[in-house]
């Protein structure tokens, strides 16, 4: 296979187009069987319930190439139920969870020049997503929608090392109680921009969001779960009812507990509580683990042990790891990786 002609270290992330994506259109309350196509364009309705009502979800996972040449994706069935789920709460038809992980696979297969080489550190970001297409004026669901699968290349996320982030805890609200938090809708992140422009302009990498009912437990960031290590090395993530489940978080925690004999906590973390862990990452496909080095809280600071150079020994080994699973250096839990032929 002849690799496209791109400079895979220097890509960032960014959309680059690549051949094909996968569209299937619901209507008359079926899917239709869906095909690859090398249209890039979406036409629908003026009035298409995903523009004026936002009844739009996505997923987002990864394709890359592993040690001994295989192509292949990580956990999609997890990608799948979550889609699944995201669906129901939004009153959107589900789509399959077995078609879900074909699309997928068929995208990435047709954009086999696009998938970075072993080592580039570059990976195919696969964009699976679904909106209501047709007219919907009074407020209800729409009747059709469109489910796409498309790839674009993306570069390594730790260009030039891995550097710490200062993040901020945030004035703004991510998801209300009850509300739709733990599911991959897009309006989450359409009333999360102007947080993380905020947040930027006063030079934070990115937002700690409390639960807003009282304002005292951690929840997330706007798209990546916290991972914390105790003093003694116990690994705790915070659980929330408006948290979104990342497959990364969960997989990391899988992995320290029966790759790495760790203790593991998923439980409700307190802001009080993170002055003193030792060690803070943010979780999600995009980076693996990102580590933070300093919580800003209105004029307070906490400065994690791990510093700002680098790491911390215990973050270090669990992505490690876990990148050492998804690229076929280490034995992978049965069912993990999924391999495209
Ligand atoms: C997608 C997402 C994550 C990360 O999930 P992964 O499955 O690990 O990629 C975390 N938080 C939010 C809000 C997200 O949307």
């Amino acid at each position: 296979m002849q690799k496209a002609n791109i400079d895979w270290e220097n890509i960032g992330f960014g959309y680059i187009k690549t051949p094909y994506r996968f569209v299937s259109n619901y209507k008359n309350g079926a899917w239709d069987e869906g095909a690859l196509t090398e249209d890039d364009k979406v036409v629908i309705s003026e009035c298409a319930g995903v523009l004026q009502y936002a009844q739009t979800c996505f997923e987002g996972l990864k394709a890359y190439t592993t040690q001994h040449g295989h192509i292949v994706c990580f956990r999609p069935d997890l990608n799948a139920e979550r889609m699944h789920d995201t669906a129901l709460r939004l009153e959107m038809p589900p789509y399959p969870k077995d078609k879900f992980v074909e699309a997928v696979k068929k995208v990435v297969k047709a954009n086999e020049a696009y998938v970075p080489p072993y080592g580039s550190g570059a990976t195919l970001y696969i964009r699976p997503y679904m909106f209501g297409s047709d007219a919907v004026i009074g407020v209800k669901p729409a009747n059709e929608y469109q489910f796409r699968v498309f790839t674009t290349p993306v570069g390594p996320y730790f260009k030039g090392g891995v550097k710490p982030i200062v993040i901020k805890v945030s004035d703004f609200d991510r998801a209300a109680p009850r509300g739709t938090g733990h599911i991959k809708a897009g309006l989450n992140y359409a009333m999360s921009l102007h947080a993380i422009v905020t947040a930027h302009k006063e030079g934070f990498a990115e937002n700690m969001y409390l639960d807003p009912a009282t304002r005292t437990k951690v929840e997330e960031t706007g798209g990546a779960n916290f991972l914390f290590v105790t003093k003694d090395g116990t690994i705790v993530t915070p659980k929330s009812d408006s948290i979104l489940p990342s497959i990364t978080r969960r997989s990391l925690c899988y992995v320290a507990e029966h790759y790495l004999g760790m203790k593991v906590e998923h439980r409700e973390v307190l802001f009080s509580e993170v002055k003193d862990f030792a060690e803070c990452g943010l979780c999600g496909t995009a980076a693996v683990i990102s580590p933070v080095g300093k919580i800003f809280d209105h004029g307070k600071e906490i400065d994690f042990p791990s510093g700002m150079e680098k790491m911390g020994p215990v973050i270090q080994k669990l992505y490690d790891t876990l990148t050492g699973i998804q690229m076929g250096r280490i034995e992978a839990p049965k069912g993990w990786i999924e391999v495209i032929e």
